[in-house]
């Protein structure tokens, strides 16, 4: 059960119809979206598509030109920043560099006035959820760069905000450790109950933190939903071409009996066969979006296969755990297809110029009408 799923379910921020223009440029067009209590929403999209400019409208930094945004059923659009219960959690982190691990956590609250035995108590358990207890009397430079990333979050956690913005908030991590570190933030965002709302340019980042990946493209959401729904059953040829790798393949479909299509494509010797249940007319143009380890790759042709091609292997792309192969059919169009290396590379069966049947079910693409 996903609470987002639930229209009972009260959002946390509601965004109605925001719009935020710089002079005559339109960076957020006229948005609507809810984010639930509890969620870890990531906004992922190409450089400039308005994923910062929308952070900040939460944040405060920025005003909308139209539209309102709600926090827990409030209008929060001319409340200032530090009166919002929202924190931001910036990619520099920005700790005091002359101040103790204890006191860059404790800072806020000082400044709050909250009193000393609450701060200690706070601070104490900040301290505890983020692991940092043996550290909490060394300076910033004395500490990994993981270990400051933790700080930061624990310092954007003291103030217990409602709703906690990350931006960026692994980028000065080496690969290795943004992916431990990825697990920590999940175990943190549970642990606290704390709403967080990531940008992050690191599609397989938001796939692993996120319960809902949202998808932007020129100030728009594209789609939004859980990591798998996005993968599985994109809603546009954008949304699947951004997330992962795929092949598109371009035709025209003729109803084929129930919720099943054939598709006329460059390959013009047999019609592919899809099932979709998004209806399409007859004559209509499609996009057939198939994920390459929805391919199978094999010598002989396979028998009952909905769809079987034939081509030549072009490239070989090895990653250890898989490869992916660039086979090259007839008609020139290039199909990627994935397998596992389960056997030794010396021992692998496909090779350079190899031809190979490709072979996938009605059912492994997703239809699509643009
Ligand atoms: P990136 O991934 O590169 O950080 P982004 O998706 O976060 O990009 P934004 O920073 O939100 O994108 O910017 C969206 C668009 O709005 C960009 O084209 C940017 O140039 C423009 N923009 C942002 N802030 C301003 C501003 N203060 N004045 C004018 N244009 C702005």
């Amino acid at each position: 059960f996903e609470p987002w799923d639930d229209p009972q379910e009260k959002p946390l921020i509601h965004f109605q119809n925001v719009t935020k223009r710089f002079g005559a440029f339109t960076a957020i067009d006229n948005l609507t979206i809810d984010i639930y209590e509890r969620e870890f929403y990531a906004l992922l999209g190409p450089s400039g598509c308005g994923k910062t400019t929308l952070m900040r409208m939460l944040a405060g930094f920025e005003t909308p030109t139209e539209g309102t945004i709600l926090l827990a059923d409030q209008d929060i659009v001319s409340v200032p920043p530090n009166k919002r219960a929202t924190n931001m959690m910036f990619q520099s982190y920005a700790l005091f560099p002359h101040l103790s691990i204890w006191e860059n956590i404790a800072f806020g609250l000082k400044r709050e006035g909250m009193p000393k035995p609450d701060i200690n108590n706070r601070v104490e358990e900040m301290l505890r959820l983020t692991r940092l207890e043996k550290f909490s009397n060394r300076k910033p430079h004395q500490i990994s760069g993981g270990q400051r990333q933790r700080v930061a979050l624990a310092r954007s956690l003291a103030k217990a905000p409602k709703l906690l913005l990350l931006d960026e908030p692994l980028g000065a991590l080496d690969k290795k450790l943004r992916q431990e570190t990825q697990f920590e933030l999940m175990d943190i965002q549970e642990k606290t109950g704390t709403t967080f709302v990531i940008v992050t340019h690191d599609q397989e980042e938001a796939m692993t933190v996120a319960s809902r990946v949202a998808v932007m493209d020129h100030g728009k959401i594209i789609q939004v939903a859980t990591p798998d729904r996005i993968y599985e059953t994109p809603n546009s040829v954008y949304v699947a071409d951004f997330i992962g790798d795929v092949n598109i393949i371009q035709g025209t479909t003729t109803a084929n009996g129930e919720d099943s299509y054939a598709i006329a494509w460059a390959d013009g010797r047999a019609p592919l066969t899809a099932n979709s249940n998004q209806p399409f007319s007859d004559g209509q143009e499609c996009h057939l979006a198939i994920r390459p380890e929805k391919v199978a790759i094999s010598t002989e042709r396979p028998e009952n296969a909905a769809n079987a091609v034939q081509g030549k292997i072009l490239d070989i792309a090895y990653l250890g755990n898989i490869s992916t192969y660039h086979v090259e059919l007839p008609s020139g169009v290039v199909v990627k297809a994935q397998a596992a290396n389960t056997r030794r590379i010396s021992r692998r069966s496909y090779t350079w110029e190899d031809t190979v049947w490709l072979s996938w079910t009605a059912t492994a693409g997703v239809l699509l009408a643009n």
